[in-house]
């Protein structure tokens, strides 16, 4: 077939773009630069490592204010903010929460955790995030929205809410996700997990669902060695996820009574120090991995039968992961790039299993998921730290 790739070309365009910083270079790194031993010393020192402390309240403030958001509520990991933002709108035991299957399972887990069930929806090539036209479509088949609410006539559950992801940093087309669940009336829960520093028509991800969550996790554009946060503009909802997280105890200088069954989710001091000065440093970051796709996509420009995903309009991506497309869907194509530049000692991986592909999700409801399918056979994720550039031509 003539979908060939020249896999050593491959190697050598990721190779000249990098030079040879090291051996082995992975997909991403975490970079300690800044005040990290300033302020975790500071907590060890204080003796202010666990649940109290200034820090979290002043990464809580620092995440709102860069993200231009009004509240954020700091908790132990993203999957955790999922889940304690998928409560705050109301998601009930048998519910269905539509979710895209081209994700990292925590969005279909957190869905789980709730014991509602995840409603599979196909994404689009544009963004590689959940395509609101192609959903819009589905549902005018399937649903009947009734007294507000929005009902699968299929299975008879009501669908309670649609997670749109940011996939890779690239923002979902927003505008018209917020007009399919306007139209249907179900809530919007952003999985922004991968899109600190991303924004679409010039406001910061995590603004346009009712909730919001984001990740910390040591891969992603930032860390707290673990963490997650909860964004939204509504005081009410971040007051209840403050609540929610810190295992529902009614404020009182001795009594321990709880008004609900609670989660100790909250994000322990010596996280949020960490998480503070990784944070002070999160645009330079920006900065770099955008002037690494910017390099890559000269140096994919020249390579037969692939191509460099990029932002569409409107949007600007943190470019957490770089991925590369080939022109035609052929696992043996990708198969052999992945094999050639992993065997370089570059690191590269394909798209996550679809969440149908899996045992614990292969029964769930879905619309037809052509998109996803072919993707994940184009996909290949490559070397992406922000600080990958030093050192060799730039
Ligand atoms: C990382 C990630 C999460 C979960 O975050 P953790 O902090 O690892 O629990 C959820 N969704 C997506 C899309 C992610 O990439």
């Amino acid at each position: 077939m003539s979908h060939s790739v020249d896999t050593a070309a491959v190697v050598a365009a990721i190779t000249e773009t990098l030079g040879r910083p090291q051996a082995f270079i992975p997909l991403h790194e975490p970079q300690f630069v800044g005040n990290e031993w300033n302020y975790v010393k500071d907590c060890l020192d204080t003796g202010w490592v666990s649940s109290v402390g200034k820090y979290v309240d002043r990464f809580e403030a620092d995440v709102a204010e860069f993200c231009g958001v009004k509240h954020a509520v700091a908790v132990v990991n993203g999957t955790a903010a999922l889940h304690v933002s998928l409560l705050l709108c109301d998601v009930q035991p048998g519910d269905e929460v539509l979710a895209p299957a081209l994700t990292f399972i925590a969005t279909a887990n957190a869905i789980q955790y709730c014991h509602a069930v995840p409603h599979l929806v196909d994404v689009e090539e544009t963004t590689l995030g959940l395509s609101p036209s192609a959903l819009d479509a589905y549902l005018a088949e399937i649903v009947e929205v009734k007294d507000g609410s929005c009902w699968n006539r299929q299975t008879g559950r009501r669908i309670a809410a649609v997670i749109p992801m940011h996939t890779f940093g690239c923002p979902v087309d927003m505008d018209a996700m917020l007009a399919v669940a306007e139209k249907y009336c179900f809530a919007v829960v952003e999985d922004a997990a991968e899109s600190l520093g991303s924004y679409y028509k010039g406001t910061h991800t995590g603004n346009f669902g009712r909730v919001a969550a984001m990740s910390f996790n040591g891969n992603k554009i930032m860390t707290t060695g673990g963490g997650g946060m909860v964004l939204t503009n509504d005081s009410a909802l971040a007051k209840r996820a403050k609540h929610m997280t810190t295992t529902a105890k009614v404020p009182h200088r001795w009594e321990f009574a709880h008004d609900m069954v609670g989660f100790n989710y909250r994000m322990p001091n010596i996280n949020a120090a960490l998480g503070c000065a990784q944070l002070e440093r999160v645009s330079q970051s920006v900065t770099e991995k955008r002037a690494l796709f910017a390099v890559y996509q000269v140096a994919f420009a020249k390579i037969d039968g692939v191509s460099l995903f990029a932002e569409p309009e409107n949007c600007k991506s943190n470019y957490w992961l770089n991925a590369l497309l080939l022109d035609a869907p052929d696992l043996t194509v990708r198969d052999a790039i992945l094999a050639a530049t992993n065997d370089a000692g570059l690191m590269t991986r394909p798209a996550w299993s679809l969440m149908h592909h899996m045992a614990p999700y292969q029964d769930c409801p879905r619309m037809d998921l052509s998109v996803s399918e072919n993707l994940l056979q184009r996909l290949i994720n490559i070397p992406s730290s922000p600080q990958l550039l030093d050192g060799s031509h730039a």
